[in-house]
């Protein structure tokens, strides 16, 4: 099989599924990511060979996107900022959401000196959050939790991967220890996806991201926030902050339940308009 010969197929085979275009970029994105080889040959080297074992990588990328497979568990890797991170079934794919969430943190802790502020990361995942935080404010000294021993591994590699110093811990968001430790931020983008709102999700996240990261009790949705802000009433500092992604679904909800803090709450939108993103400052 030849470059131009393995594009046909992706053709023949994804059409019924998406648009050419579509299935074009993801023949040149497996290309790269998955065979090592330059996309570019496609146009110069049309007539190029597929080895044996390229020709069978290929088509086993080729059958998990007839199945929806996103593409980030396809190759193993995401990008967050300008971060390359190696993603499971495990954690969630990197939302650009999330992005804005850091974005929003480091725009508020710009320009510090000396003073060092320590952050909790709680669910983090393939650790992007806590990741980006800690490249990017030297000043922070970045935890990160989780409660699968083996996401944290893979978030531990990450930050390898990408020289961040981060110390992992496993644990229990919902059964937090109580500690002396105090913290200047707590972020989290906890599961927070109600059962009712499967109907409209896409395929491709509802049987391949994994549902712990994602969905919450029906009769609790609000569980992971209620834990957070219990916690953080022996474990954050006074003018501390709570930075969360939130459901725009459940703002009000939320705001119910701040209310028995005491906290001064900024909200915002995310690029799609949508209320995303929660400041408390506690007072
Ligand atoms: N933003 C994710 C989604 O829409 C959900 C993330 C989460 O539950 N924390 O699928």
């Amino acid at each position: 099989m030849t470059l131009l010969e393995g594009r046909t197929l992706f053709r023949e085979q994804l059409s019924r599924l998406y648009q050419t275009q579509e299935i074009d970029f993801y023949y040149k994105f497996l290309l790269e990511h998955v065979l090592s080889r330059n996309p570019i040959q496609l146009a110069l080297n049309p007539n190029e060979r597929l080895d044996k074992q390229e020709i069978s990588n290929i088509k086993r990328a080729l059958n998990q996107l007839i199945k929806y497979t996103p593409l980030q568990y396809i190759t193993g890797e995401a990008f967050f900022r300008d971060l390359k991170l190696r993603v499971s079934p495990k954690v969630l794919i990197p939302r650009p959401e999330t992005e804005e969430l850091v974005d929003w943190i480091l725009k508020e802790y710009q320009g510090l000196q000396s003073k060092k502020i320590r952050v909790l990361d709680l669910g983090t995942g393939s650790g992007c959050i806590a990741i980006a935080l800690a490249k990017e404010q030297k000043q922070f000294l970045v935890s990160a939790l989780d409660i699968d021993p083996e996401i944290i591994s893979l978030a531990k590699e990450n930050a390898l991967n990408n020289k961040a110093t981060i110390e992992f811990r496993l644990g229990d968001m919902t059964q937090l220890p109580s500690t002396k430790e105090q913290f200047d931020i707590l972020v989290s983008n906890p599961p927070y996806v109600m059962q009712s709102e499967k109907k409209q999700m896409k395929t491709n996240v509802l049987n391949y991201e994994p549902h712990q990261a994602l969905f919450v009790p029906e009769d609790d949705p609000l569980l992971f926030y209620r834990c957070i802000l219990d916690y953080a009433e022996d474990h954050l500092v006074l003018n501390g902050s709570l930075f969360f992604e939130i459901n725009p679904l459940l703002v009000q909800e939320l705001n119910d339940l701040i209310r028995l803090y005491s906290y001064r709450v900024s909200e915002r939108m995310d690029i799609f308009g949508k209320v995303r993103m929660l400041r408390l400052q506690k007072i």
